[in-house]
């Protein structure tokens, strides 16, 4: 799963009313929402046959993209390649347009064709056959026996016209529908498997190379899994979310990534000390989990290549894979935080919010490594507090008794108790004191950001309850200008409580509490709407120039030349 931290939603006003024939300044208009940003990663920790690695990895991560077009569209490739030809200013944004959305269409303006003569975004993608209806799709499938359907609903199956029978369809594996480009990344995944000195990185690159082959992808989901290497790729088919039709077919994606040594360490000394955090947690104390689980993999690395479904419009932050859930149900899903990405979001994104929505004194307070530092600690409050509870003497789980609010309720949860944990090991001496002056504005700016596309998905109803309680307890306020502050006497007292409140309310499966709550506190209110209309002129999000990844490419191939 791509974690909607930054997915976008909505329309952005200021370019509704545009139509399909842009102009090159429309369009122009259109692509500057998207900040162009550097990202890039120090290497120079990495061992030569790593960097050597590296390269491979790059170059099959490229050829990612072009899979990934033909999979939303069996046009996108012809009008790529016309549009590189248009040298005109109006051809020139049609193409940037076009490279950012990886298609026609634009995803920050509900997917509107932006180019002439290009259709309204297939639903079904291009992953079934041209021309069928859903329904006769779905008629097919439930007439197969068993092994047959489950095939033909695989994340790594098409569906395509029968050529020996007219009107009758097939099932055509990935390993033959995409056989030649899939072939070319292969090899190049085994050239990285043969220079890289990783074993654990080696078994998985040549399994997954296998997969392409095979079109079993279990065994090198669960190598990836294992994986602990300085460096970390997500390579391969994974999300379903371009397949509207039933959500079956995976989309190609890379993800050419390196180990940030620095939060790796972060998170390691934070595991040693999640139970002392749960047993001192502000709930009764019958509450608390006296032996906490197992957690769930995350990993903390900096993009050096992103490409296919893991490069288009708004950029993906981090993600949860696989999918597959013979291996989640076994192992859970891997958690992978991009923090390069992050930090460039932060930059483009939310210091600039933070000038319009903070006073002066709190926006110099705001700071990356507080950010960031809370988003680690929101991943791993999900795993404390109430999960597993006994509810008028049945035994059931949070979610079950919470129902539709359980989502809201829980990334609340997460992100509240999330700021009451890092204030503790302040307090605790885990992590430095200078932390706390930046902990409460940072989260109080990254407030406003999370707002922006709405209140329309889990995160941000659950940002909205905290904001509003945080208002209503008097730890934010409005200053007579209409920026909002920290009040440093309340904040720490307010976060405790809220704590305490939502995770009692999960202890209990408190549905009709959650519901209220929701209904009161998940709102905007006039002050912050007010805030939310003067942020039409902060970029929306980044588009990634990778600049460590072209250096290294540039620096292989002028190797070549002078041999
Ligand atoms: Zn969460």
């Amino acid at each position: 799963m791509h974690l909607p931290l930054l997915v976008a939603l909505a329309a952005c006003s200021h370019v509704t009313g545009a139509n399909m024939v842009s102009s090159a300044a429309d369009l122009d208009k259109m692509s500057a929402r998207f900040a162009p940003t550097e990202i890039g990663a120090d290497l120079s920790w990495l061992p030569a046959s790593e960097r050597a690695a590296l390269v491979k990895l790059i170059q099959a991560a490229k050829l990612i993209d072009g899979l990934f077009l033909r999979q939303r569209w069996s046009g996108s490739e012809a009008l790529l390649l016309e549009l590189a030809k248009d040298a005109s200013p109006l051809g020139k944004a049609r193409l940037h347009y076009f490279v950012i959305n990886k298609g026609p269409w634009s995803a920050l303006d509900r997917e509107m064709p932006f180019i002439p003569g290009a259709p309204p975004r297939p639903a079904a993608a291009n992953f079934y056959p041209p021309g069928a209806s859903k329904s006769a799709v779905e008629k097919w499938t439930q007439s197969l026996d068993e092994p047959q359907r489950k095939l033909a609903m695989s994340f790594y199956t098409v569906i395509r016209w029968s050529p020996e029978r007219t009107g009758k369809f097939q099932i055509v594996p990935y390993s033959q529908e995409y056989q030649p480009e899939l072939a070319s990344i292969g090899s190049l995944l085994k050239e990285a498997a043969v220079l890289t000195a990783d074993d654990a990185l080696r078994k998985f690159l040549n399994q997954r190379a296998e997969a392409f082959a095979s079109n079993d992808y279990y065994q090198s989901d669960l190598a990836w899994m294992q994986l602990t290497s300085a460096i970390e790729p997500t390579l391969g088919p994974y999300e379903v979310y371009q397949d509207e039709w039933f959500n079956a077919k995976a989309a190609f994606e890379a993800f050419v990534t390196v180990r940030d040594e620095a939060e790796t360490a972060k998170l390691a000394k934070f595991g040693e000390q999640l139970q002392d955090i749960e047993n001192h947690l502000p709930i009764d104390a019958q509450l608390r989990n006296r032996k906490l689980g197992a957690m769930s993999p995350i990993r903390v690395v900096n993009s050096i290549f992103s490409a296919g479904d893991g490069n288009h419009a708004v950029q993906t932050a981090a993600y949860n894979l696989p999918n597959d859930e013979r291996i989640t149900h076994e192992q859970g899903a891997k958690r992978v935080m991009l923090k390069n990405v992050q930090e460039a979001k932060f930059k483009i994104v939310l210091l600039p919010i933070a000038k319009v929505a903070l006073d002066p004194k709190d926006q110099k307070q705001v700071a990356f490594d507080a950010f960031f530092t809370h988003i680690l600690m929101h991943e791993l409050m999900h795993g404390l507090g109430p999960h597993v509870i006994s509810a008028a003497g049945r035994a059931t789980t949070v979610r079950e008794e919470l129902k539709e609010t359980y989502s809201a309720i829980e990334e609340a949860k997460a992100d509240i108790s999330g700021l009451f944990a890092l204030q503790y090991l302040i307090d605790k001496g885990v992590l430095p004191k200078s932390m706390e002056s930046t902990l409460y504005p940072t989260f109080l700016a990254s407030c406003f950001r999370s707002l922006r596309f709405g209140l329309t998905e889990a995160h941000a109803k659950g940002i909205a309850l905290q904001l509003n309680y945080l208002l209503d307890q008097g730890g934010f306020g409005v200053s007579g200008g209409g920026t909002f502050f920290v009040n440093d006497s309340k904040v720490k007292s307010a976060v405790t409580a809220l704590t305490g409140e939502l995770m009692t309310l999960q202890a209990h499966g408190d549905h009709s509490r959650a519901v209220q709550m929701l209904a009161s506190l998940s709102v905007v209110r006039p002050p912050v709407q007010k805030v939310l209309d003067r942020l039409t002129q902060v970029p929306v999000d980044i588009e990634p120039k990778f600049t460590t990844a072209e250096a290294l490419l540039g620096a292989q191939s002028g190797a070549s030349q002078a041999r």
